[in-house]
Formats: structure tokens, sequence, C-alpha cells
């Protein structure tokens, strides 16, 4: 088979991989770049971009209950998942064509082909063909994890496959209490399904800010969605056209659908890492230093497939990033601190920073300030609904570390909190800016008084 060279070789074709290729190509390197499945990768095939089309899908429900106490009269409003689905995909399709059309633009060869390392400085495709590159980077991103096997989990489907439902699935149950089980708890329930969230902690969304956890949890109970903590879903059994779920505690919850969303794992089965010399993290993610370089000279990885923070933006600057540093001669690392981030669950969450434990452990003296209140639009709509703020702030320098918000938007107002907290703003200058009123972000400048302090009578 030929060879050919190339100066850089990019495994995987998302966000990260994409980013780097363009990048790189405009400083003047020979890229190529190989996908196996769709141009676009996770977040614009099966994740992100997906996700959010049908959030909004599944929005309108409430919207058309609320308008009714704003004076409109609708009728009974319809929802046709087929629609919605086929539209979706057509977006996704529009979206993939983007990218290639993108990367076509920055005369980076695109090869359809699935690409395994062949020692270091090469690669192989799948029809035997060896690429020689210079640089390599991977960016395989991750793939939906199930956890230990369970009887019947041939039926269970992950968030990949319900994109691609036939039909709305009348009851579902969902298990995990991360972003993806509660994202399409949120979504399924407002679309119309019957949704039992399963999670095996005490509380969902680990890792969080606790007030955070329960507010939401609340909200989604309000919402309709059953949430059982403290267990796990042992089986699932096929019983005529229906499932029946079996819990660790033996209860039985009778469903149409069952999907896991209990973590995804960096994707580097069969990529030739050993071959090549490529060490994996204690996390399964593969091992970069703060360039993004691996164990072996000259081979890259950027994004999920390194399991550091498994965000697109991140992925994104990642592979800006290495390509600048690499290929521009300009030398940029990634800051991962401080890392903005919004759950697009019912209503949103939108954090920042510390949660109030990791300041309470990591700082000498915390003030926190928190308010919860019902949104004005609810008051028309005579929906029992709560809005929730919280500033974790560094008692001794007055910076804002943390910022926790649940409630419409918040994915958008921690975008621009994100601004002020990486300024390192305090607290005082946050109640410097004048409100906009009436809006719910107001709260974020005029909360006065504090709802805890800790550690201020020891540091005095
Ligand atoms: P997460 O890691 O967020 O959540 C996984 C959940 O599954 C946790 O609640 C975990 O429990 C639980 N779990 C793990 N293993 C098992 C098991 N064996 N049995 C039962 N429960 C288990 O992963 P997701 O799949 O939700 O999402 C993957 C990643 O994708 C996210 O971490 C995030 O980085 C990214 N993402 C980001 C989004 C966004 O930005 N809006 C949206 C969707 C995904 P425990 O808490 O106890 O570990």
């Amino acid at each position: 088979m030929a060879e050919q060279d190339v100066d850089l070789f990019v495994i995987g074709a998302g966000s990260g991989g994409v980013r780097a290729a363009r990048v790189a190509s405009s400083h003047g390197a020979r890229v190529m770049i190989a996908e196996e499945y769709r141009v676009g990768g996770t977040c614009v095939i099966r994740g992100c971009v997906p996700k959010k089309l049908l959030v909004y899908a599944s929005r309108f429900r409430e919207e058309f209950e609320d308008a009714a106490g704003y004076g409109w009269s609708i009728g009974t409003p319809a929802f046709d998942w087929p629609t919605l689905i086929a539209n979706k995909d057509r977006e996704i399709a529009r979206l993939e064509a983007a990218y290639t059309t993108t990367l076509e633009r920055y005369k980076v060869a695109l090869v359809k082909s699935r690409a395994v390392l062949d020692g270091p400085g090469a690669v192989r495709l799948a029809d035997g063909t060896r690429i020689r590159a210079k640089t390599i980077l991977i960016a395989t991103g991750g793939w939906p994890y199930h956890g230990d096997d369970i009887p019947g989990i041939e039926h269970v489907i992950s968030s990949n496959e319900a994109f691609h439902l036939d039909v709305l699935p009348k009851r579902i149950v969902i298990q995990g209490g991360g972003y993806i089980a509660v994202e399409f708890a949120g979504i399924f329930a407002g679309l119309g399904s019957e949704v039992t969230l399963v999670y095996r902690g005490e509380n969902i969304l680990r890792g969080f800010d606790d007030d955070v956890r329960e507010h939401l949890r609340n909200e989604m109970e309000k919402r309709g969605i059953r949430i059982i903590c403290g267990h796990t879903v042992a089986a699932v059994d096929r019983s005529g056209d229906e499932l029946v779920v079996r819990l660790s505690d033996g209860t039985r919850v009778p469903v149409d659908k069952v999907m896991f969303a209990t973590g995804r794992r960096p994707h580097v089965d069969g990529l030739g890492l050993e071959t090549a010399g490529v060490k994996l993290a204690p996390n399964g993610g593969i091992a970069v230093d703060a360039g993004s370089q691996t164990s072996v000279p000259g081979i890259y990885a950027v994004g999920d497939v390194t399991n550091r923070i498994n965000l697109t933006p991140v992925a994104i600057r990642e592979g800006h990033a290495f390509a600048d540093t690499v290929f521009g001669n300009k030398p940029v690392t990634v800051d991962h601190s401080n890392v903005p981030t919004a759950v697009f669950s019912e209503p949103e969450v939108g954090v920042i920073g510390l949660t109030e434990a990791e300041a309470v452990k990591a700082l000498r003296v915390v003030d926190i300030y928190k308010t919860s209140f019902r949104p004005m639009k609810a008051t028309l709509a005579g929906r029992d609904t709560r809005s929730f703020f919280k500033l974790v702030v560094d008692g001794e320098t007055d910076r804002v570390v943390g910022c926790h918000i649940v409630g419409p938007d918040a994915g958008e107002l921690i975008q621009v909190v994100g601004i002020a907290v990486k300024m390192q703003a305090t607290k005082a200058e946050f109640d410097a800016v004048m409100a906009v009123h009436p809006t719910a972000a107001e709260e974020l400048v005029t909360m006065r008084e504090k709802a805890m302090s800790y550690g201020r009578e020891a540091a005095e």
C-alpha cells in the first residue's frame, strides 16, 4: 500500500480535532484528519447540539401551559416526535456539511476511515494505507459506559440511541445522576414521557454545590419526574411489549425504554497506543502534559480522550493551543481553572468556581450569599417554581470564587458572570454594578445579607 507524508495527522474529527487541524493548516502545516463515523464528533452529532434542540422542544409544554395566565388560549397542543427527530436530523446534517466545508476551505485532507497508530510517527488506515506523520494528534473523544453487566443489559440504550428512537417512550427509566441523566429526564418529561430517574448516590449531580443539587431535585420533582436515590438498576426483563426494570431493593418498574447515563469513557480501544508506547492516566484517559503531549514525543491528545474536563469548549481550546504551540510558534497553555458550565436540565443550572463545601476546605474565611425566589413570569402563569442564586466569596480577599445558579437561562447567565469571576472580581465590585430591573440576574448585584460566614472568628 502507498505511503504518504504529512506534517500532522489528526485521529478524530470532533470539536478538538477539527479545530486543531484547521489552525495547524492555517500555520502552513500539511494536515490530514481521519473520521470513521461523521464529521463533527460527539458535540455536533450526538451530544450538545441535538440535545439542546430536544431541550428547546421539551420546554414548549410549560410555555403553552403558562400562556393561559397571560390571557392566551391555544387549544390542546399536540406533539409529534418523528417531526422533531426528522428536523433535528436535517439540522445535524447541515452542520456536518458545514464542518466538512471548513476542513476543505483550510485544505485539510479528510479521510473517512478508522485510523490507528502504527508505531510512533505513523498511522494506518482501515484499507492498510500507511501515513507517515511528524506529529499525530489523538482526538477520539469518549463513549458511553454502562457499568458492570447486569441481566438484560441488551435492552438498555444510551443517549446515542435516544436521539434516534422511532417513538417517544410513554415511560422511561434513566439511570445516572450526572449531566446526561438530568438533561434527558427533563427532555423526556417535557415531551410527555413518565420519567423515573434512578441514581446510586444520595442526591443527583454529585460534585455540584449541595444547594444546587437540592434545589434542582425539588424542581424536577415538581415537574413530575420521579427520582429514586440510593438504588441502582439490578436487571431489565422483557415482558411482552414492555420492559420491567428491577431495582436493587427489588422494586419493579414497568417501562417502554431504559436509558443509562452512567458516564463516558475515553475512546482508546484498538488505537494501537501500546505499540506506540502511549501511556494512560489512572482515570483511563491518555496521559498528557500541560501542552497536551503524551508520553511519546510527537504524539499529542486533546479533548475527552484525555479525561481532563470533558466539555466541548475545553477540547476546542486544547486543540487550538496545541496547533498554535506546535505549528504556529506561539506557545499557549490552556488554563483549566474556573471553567463555567451549564446543565441543560429543567430548570437550567449554571455554575463556575468553588462550591460552598470546596471553598470551606480551601479558604480560611468564606462568606455565602444566596437567595431563592419565584421568577416574575411564574406569577401570572401560576407556576410553582423557584430560582436559586448563590455567591461564594473569599472572606479575606472579598473575591467572588464561586457562582451557582438554578433557573431560566442559567447557562446564558453563567457565561457572563464567568468573565467577572475569571477577572477575580470582588463582591464589592459586583455590588457596585447597578441592577437591571426587573430581571432575575439583578440578584447577582443586590445580595447584601450573608447567609453564612465560615472561619471569620478563627482568622481574626
Ligand atoms: P457523569 O459523569 O456526569 O455522570 C455519570 C453518572 O452515572 C453519575 O451520577 C454516576 O454516579 C453514575 N454512575 C456511574 N457509574 C455507575 C454505575 N456503575 N452504576 C450506577 N450509576 C453509575 O456522566 P454523563 O454520562 O452524565 O456525562 C458524561 C460527561 O459528558 C459529563 O461528565 C460532562 O463532562 C459531559 N457532558 C456535558 C454536558 C454539558 O456541558 N451540559 C451535557 C452532557 C454531558 P456518581 O455520581 O455516584 O459517580
